[in-house]
């Protein structure tokens, strides 16, 4: 596995990851959330296809685990940020993921970026 340690923070950078890059970070991901947030992955009715709105958002969300720590906020500022550009949410700002609790970057924001911060720094 190639070094993540390229990215800067800029999130044009983030979107030159490889598919490889890629595939190696969303396991991370799924590895961290099986431990900190067992609901999501195992046994909820979210389940794995919940998992995409993590995928649907990997550029951002590298870009916003890249930033200097003394600058990142690991909470409802994220999804701030995330939510108006997410394919799931509407033009009129409803997200049905959300409404019905299902979006694992809302329940399990932190570990995600965790999970990110931790490839990143590898
Ligand atoms: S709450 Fe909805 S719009 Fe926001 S990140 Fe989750 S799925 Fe996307």
């Amino acid at each position: 596995m190639a070094s993540l340690t390229f990215m800067t923070g800029r999130a044009e950078e983030a979107a030159r990851l490889s598919s490889e890059q890629r595939l190696h970070v969303m396991q991370a991901i799924r590895q961290k959330l099986a431990t900190d947030c067992p609901t999501v992955m195992k046994g909820d009715p979210a389940g794995a296809g919940a998992i995409s709105s993590v995928e649907q958002n990997l550029d951002e969300l590298i870009e916003i685990a890249s930033r200097p720590s003394e600058n990142r906020c690991w909470s409802a500022g994220v999804l701030d940020e995330i939510c108006p550009a997410c394919p799931n949410q509407s033009p009129s700002g409803n997200c049905p993921l959300r409404e019905i609790g299902h979006c694992v970057l809302r329940r399990c924001t932190g570990a995600v970026l965790d999970a990110i911060s931790d490839v990143m720094m590898q």
